[in-house]
């Protein structure tokens, strides 16, 4: 993945680790030390220009200009909701390229929702990102800088706190830029965030999944699973044809037991195709195979979807069945509903507007 500006030939000293930054200072015969001081500007104090960097002699200031860059990024669109406290954000990339994230409010927790991919490959029939296809993944930079905006915008005493990666893309088929963002994240030098605040949603990369686990990492790891047969789940979701059920189960399973925590599944109640009182009492077993915690999302109704949502009884007669033994958080609207906040929704209403995707090669 090129860290190079695309104009330019500049290198983005944004997305490097502290080790790829101490590399590079070294060869540009400077002090190791420069490498921190480099990521405080970029993540603590959000320095987007070498210039503003004052504690770096004026020299390395005018030689970083000449060679390196600090990536930030455009917001197109911000959208308020008015039911509840999300925002929305559409971003534009250098390239053209657009993503958005979300902005959550729920008292002390600020989350941001970011996005891992321009578009998706999963094509999941429930999903507003799936009908644009997919365009590119997004570097770590790209991926951190949807956070850096957003944070940048809130009040001084305020910073994220927690992140969900349930924006745009299948963050695992994007695996070294994710977890590259991730490590970014969590470093001191970088944003700060710990692990333990961070969630990874995936549609159920089993191989991917298994990779994730021996990271290490003590994040949060979600799968989307929407379905409680093969038939049904292959409908929605033509990743399990390559790893059904029984495998991204057991991949989930061996991610919780290593990490010690349980994982989270999440499943989209969709009427008339996975509501029924049979799915309940077979996703209730399902969930028997791991430790695990449910969250049940009523699908967001999009414009042109092909899907309902079930009425409110039958959302509550599903909860109680699944719930009678196992964790179910409380049932999630998506927040930001008259926002269009499901992954792609604004994006895909931009563009209806008159605005075109560009062509990313
Ligand atoms: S639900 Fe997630 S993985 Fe599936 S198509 Fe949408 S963005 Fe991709």
């Amino acid at each position: 993945m090129t860290l190079q500006h695309p104009q330019t030939d500049k290198i983005n000293l944004k997305g490097l680790t502290l080790f790829e930054l101490e590399k590079l200072v070294t060869q540009w015969d400077e002090p190791e030390y420069r490498a921190k001081q480099l990521m405080s500007w970029m993540y603590h104090r959000q320095a987007e220009t070498f210039e503003a960097m004052t504690n770096l002699p004026r020299n390395l200031r005018q030689k970083l200009t000449d060679i390196a860059y600090v990536s930030g990024t455009h917001v197109l669109t911000r959208t308020p909701s008015n039911a509840d406290t999300a925002v929305k954000y559409l971003f534009e990339l250098t390239d053209g390229s657009r993503v958005e994230s979300v902005l959550m409010y729920d008292q002390d927790r600020i989350t941001v929702c970011v996005s891992s991919q321009v578009g998706c490959a999963m094509a999941c029939d429930f999903c507003a990102t799936a009908k644009m296809g997919f365009f590119r993944n997004l570097t770590a930079a790209e991926i951190l800088d949807q956070l850096i905006t957003i944070e940048r915008e809130l009040d001084t005493e305020k910073s994220v706190t927690h992140v969900v990666f349930m924006g745009m893309g299948e963050p695992l088929a994007n695996y070294d830029q994710t977890v590259k963002a991730i490590r970014l994240m969590t470093d001191a030098n970088g944003l700060g965030i710990p692990e333990a605040k961070i969630t990874v949603s995936t549609s159920g990369l089993a191989r991917r999944m298994r990779q994730f686990t021996s990271e290490r990492l003590r994040c949060n790891l979600a799968l989307s699973l929407n379905g409680t047969t093969d038939e049904t789940r292959t409908r929605l979701m033509p990743i399990n044809a390559k790893y059904p059920i029984d495998e991204v189960l057991d991949a989930t399973r061996e991610w919780a037991l290593a990490t010690q925590r349980p994982a989270t599944l999440e499943y989209v109640l969709i009427r008339g195709v996975n509501d029924s009182v049979t799915d309940a009492r077979r996703l209730r077993k399902l969930m028997g195979r791991l430790p695990c915690k449910l969250n049940l999302i009523p699908f967001n109704e999009i414009e042109g979807a092909n899907f309902r949502r079930p009425e409110l009884n039958q959302i509550e007669r599903f909860r109680r069945i699944v719930a009678d033994g196992h964790h179910v958080a409380p049932i999630r609207f998506s927040k930001g509903r008259d926002i269009a906040a499901a992954c792609g929704q604004l994006r895909t209403i931009y563009e209806k507007q008159g605005v075109m995707m560009p062509q990313v090669s």
